[in-house]
C-alpha cells in the first residue's frame, strides 16, 4: 500500500491554499504543520481555486493541491433516490471532504468536480451541530465519506476518529464511512462502536491494480477488514461497483473464494452489491477529460438520465455475486441496488 504519510503527503500538497477567515483555525493549523515545506496561499474562497473554468482534472490530480475551507450553507444532504439507503428513512449524507487521493478510473467525481484538487473543510464542529439539530428531529443515518475516502485521509484529518468519538455520544445516529483504505493501525486507534460502519469496497485483484490506481491490494483490504471485524467494528462489504470486465465470471469467483477463506462471513453487518451506473451528464464529461479509461466506453443502456449495462448482463452479473453471498452471509444481509434507484 502507497505510504501516504510518508510518500504521497510530500510529492503532493506543494501549494497549500488556505480561506483566509479559518487561517487560525486550530483544524487548520493543525493541518499546516504536517507540511513544512509547502507554500501557503492565502484565498478569499475556495471557489475561486476550486472552480476556476478550463481546469485539467485529470492532470491536476496527479499533482494534487490542497485546499482548506469553511462548509457554509448546506451541511448535511438527504440522500438521493439513487443511492443505496440500506433500509435507512432518514438516509443523509454531509461532504467534510471533496474529491479523492485515489484515483479510480471510474470514479464519478471526475464528472462531478471541476477540479483534480482537494478541498477539506475544517468546520467540522459545524457539520456536528447542523447533525445534533436533525437528530433532535429523528435519528439519522449519516454517509460521511460519499464524496471522497476519509479513511485513507485520517493521516490528514483525523475525521473518522472524530466521527467515532461524536457517535458515541448520540444513540440516534448510525454512521458509515466508506473506503477502500487498508489502514489496519488506526483501527487500533479507535474505540469499536457497532454504530460507526466501515463499509469495505472490494474488487478483484485485476480490476483494482487497473482501475482503482493507488488503493491497496484486495489482499490488504481483506486484511484490514478482517482486523476490524476482529476488534468489535460493524463491517459492510460493498462490492459497488461491479465492473464487466470479459472473464468477470472468473475474476469475481475469486476475490470472493479469497474473502470467504479469510474473513468470518457470519459476522458481517451485511453487504451491498451494484453494477456499475452513473448519470449521463457526468459520463458525458468523464468520455471527453479521459478519453483512455475503458470504464467509460461500455455501449452502457441510459435508463432515465442514468447509464447502465444492460438489463439482461446487470441482472447476470448481480445475480452471480448475490447467489453466491447467500450461501454464506444469509440473503436477509445482502442489499442489492435496484436498477434506476443509485447514482453511481
Ligand atoms: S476511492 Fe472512491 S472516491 Fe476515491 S477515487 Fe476511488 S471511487 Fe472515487
Amino acid at each position: 500500500m502507497r505510504n501516504l504519510k510518508q510518500d504521497y503527503y510530500t510529492n503532493s500538497f506543494s501549494h497549500i491554499y488556505v480561506e483566509e477567515k479559518i487561517l487560525s483555525h486550530p483544524r487548520t493549523r493543525a493541518i499546516l504543520a504536517k507540511f513544512d515545506g509547502a507554500h501557503v496561499v492565502r484565498i478569499a474562497h475556495y471557489k475561486d481555486i476550486f472552480c476556476r473554468r478550463g481546469q485539467d482534472a485529470a492532470l491536476q490530480h496527479q499533482s494534487q493541491k490542497l485546499i482548506l475551507a469553511a462548509k457554509q450553507g448546506s451541511l448535511l444532504y438527504a440522500g438521493a433516490p439513487v443511492c443505496q439507503d440500506f433500509g435507512n428513512s432518514a438516509f443523509y449524507y454531509t461532504s467534510c471532504v471533496m474529491n479523492c487521493i485515489y484515483d479510480c478510473g471510474y470514479c464519478y467525481l471526475r464528472g462531478m468536480y471541476p477540479s483534480g484538487n482537494l478541498v477539506v473543510f475544517v468546520n467540522l464542529e459545524d457539520i456536528f451541530a447542523e447533525t445534533e439539530r436533525m437528530l433532535r428531529q429523528q435519528p439519522l443515518y449519516l454517509c460521511v465519506s460519499y464524496d471522497t475516502d476519509l479513511y485513507a485521509l485520517e493521516h490528514l484529518t483525523g475525521y473518522v476518529a472524530a466521527w467515532n468519538a461524536f457517535v458515541q455520544k448520540h444513540p440516534q445516529l448510525v454512521v458509515e464511512v466508506r473506503t477502500k483504505c487498508a489502514n489496519r493501525d488506526l483501527l487500533k486507534e479507535m474505540e469499536p462502536n457497532r454504530r460507526l460502519i466501515f463499509a469495505f469496497t472490494l474488487s478483484p485483484e485485476r480490476i483494482a491494480a487497473r482501475l482503482e490506481r493507488g488503493t491497496p491490494s484486495l489482499k490488504q483490504r481483506i486484511l484490514c477488514v478482517k482486523e476490524a471485524i476482529e476488534r468489535g467494528f460493524a463491517v459492510r462489504l460493498c462490492f459497488d461497483p461491479m465492473l464487466f470486465v470479459s472473464d468477470w465470471r472468473a475474476q469475481y469467483g475469486e476475490m470472493l473464494a479469497q474473502i470467504e477463506d479469510a474473513i468470518p462471513m457470519e459476522k458481517l453487518l451485511d453487504v451491498s452489491v451494484g453494477s456499475f451506473r452513473i448519470s449521463q451528464d457526468y459520463l458525458k464529461k468523464m468520455r471527453k477529460i479521459a478519453p483512455g479509461e475503458p470504464a467509460v466506453w461500455f455501449p452502457y443502456e441510459n435508463k432515465a438520465g442514468y447509464y447502465q449495462y444492460p438489463q439482461a448482463l446487470l441482472e447476470e452479473m448481480e445475480q452471480f455475486l448475490t447467489g453466491r453471498l447467500k450461501q454464506t452471509v444469509g440473503e436477509d444481509k445482502i442489499f442489492r441496488w435496484n436498477s434506476g434507484e443509485s447514482r453511481q
